[in-house]
């Protein structure tokens, strides 16, 4: 079974300027950095894109729920 999870966009706060960068779920599980117009090289694996990413999870969880 394929999670419509991994299409999900997950906005990645960037640390330095505060911007969001989008990227899909997918996309965030097969890389460990993303690059912002401030820092090439954001690590992905940091406590607060986890919370992020759960948060998300949860919402979408929720909307499924209502359908
Ligand atoms: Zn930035």
């Amino acid at each position: 079974m394929i999670s419509q999870l991994a299409n999900t966009a997950i906005r990645i706060p960037c640390s330095n300027c505060n911007c969001k960068t989008i990227k899909s779920m997918k996309w965030i599980k097969t890389h460990d950095a993303v690059a912002c117009k401030c820092e090439p090289n954001i690590s992905l694996n940091t406590e607060q894109l986890k919370s992020e990413i759960a948060r998300d999870e949860s919402s979408f969880a929720a909307l499924n729920l209502q359908v």
